[in-house]
């Protein structure tokens, strides 16, 4: 790569609101930056597109770290969450059309299809894809929201775990938007920077894990960035997630080895049985529901 093409990729100011940030720590040799004005935090080498293809290529979901550990295992965690969200969206929103952005396998798509929503899932990881359209039977796209195009228009747009890590924000929201039929809604989960957890463990938070991660939000943040696309929040909450044990190991062992006393401890991790399922309590994750408002 040549020296032109890497400043392009430099994003120095805030992509939320534009102003000034200043660098707060390096983690993967990438720099983290927060805003001055909003205290978005935010990578400051954007990932290119082969990187994101690379992220995806498999490896996410099935290496140990930043992505999930065998995330096929995850699966009745997943319709777990897939019915919470389901039910959560029964308080505001008559079932319609949905698309789910980041949709991997389509478990949780698949639990909203059994609610009486009809919709189908964007993905960037062929394999993962083609899986929920042959075992589980969803319609699923191969791709990323920045990429996406189609004619089709959305009651909702479903993000779980997929803003922090689209890699150019703003032309993915601008999809979102653009997919979102007047008076829709975007249900978005994400982690929240600001929470008890993620500030206690400072950079040694788990979510900071670039390139995969490119964003961390607050509430108030996410909310500011949605008002830029005309959305409004209408509710916001904790989801109830549980881990099984080999994805809490996973998650306890990447954050252990960032610290040299953390080392030893990582073989005591193997004590925890794999398919016992422990809440996640971090409290470090949340959603909101935005209605389009024009
Ligand atoms: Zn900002």
């Amino acid at each position: 790569m040549d020296l032109d093409t890497n400043l392009s990729l430099l994003q120095l100011t805030c992509p939320i609101c534009d102003r000034s940030s200043v660098r707060l720590f390096r983690k993967n040799d990438y720099w983290i930056r927060e805003c001055d004005r909003c205290h978005h935090q935010f990578t400051e080498q954007q990932p290119t597109t082969k990187d994101v293809s690379d992220i995806y290529d498999g490896q996410y979901f099935q290496g140990d770290g930043a992505g999930y550990v065998d995330y096929l295992a995850e699966a009745d965690l997943l319709q777990q969450l897939g019915q919470y969200y389901a039910e959560q969206l029964g308080f505001y929103v008559l079932p319609g059309s949905v698309l789910d952005v980041g949709a991997a396998a389509g478990f949780i798509l698949k639990e909203l299809l059994q609610s009486g929503w009809q919709g189908e899932g964007l993905e960037p990881n062929l394999r993962i894809a083609e899986f929920g359209q042959q075992q589980l039977d969803l319609k699923m796209t191969v791709g990323t929201l920045e990429n996406y195009q189609t004619l089709e228009r959305f009651d909702l747009v479903m993000m779980i775990q997929a803003i922090q890590h689209f890699y150019n924000l703003k032309l993915a929201l601008h999809t979102a938007s653009r997919v979102t039929k007047p008076g829709g809604y975007w249900l978005i989960e994400t982690w929240d920077r600001s929470s008890l957890w993620a500030r206690m463990r400072g950079r040694n938070w788990h979510a900071y894990t670039p390139p995969s991660r490119c964003h961390w939000f607050s509430p108030p943040g996410l909310e500011r960035l949605v008002a830029e696309y005309g959305f409004q929040e209408i509710a916001r909450g904790s989801p109830s997630k549980w881990m099984n044990g080999q994805y809490r190991k996973s998650v306890l062992r990447y954050q252990l080895m960032d610290k040299g006393w953390g080392k030893p401890l990582v073989q005591g991790l193997n004590l925890i049985p794999d398919p016992v399922k422990t809440p996640y309590l971090g409290g470090d994750i949340f959603w909101g529901l935005y209605q389009k408002t024009v």
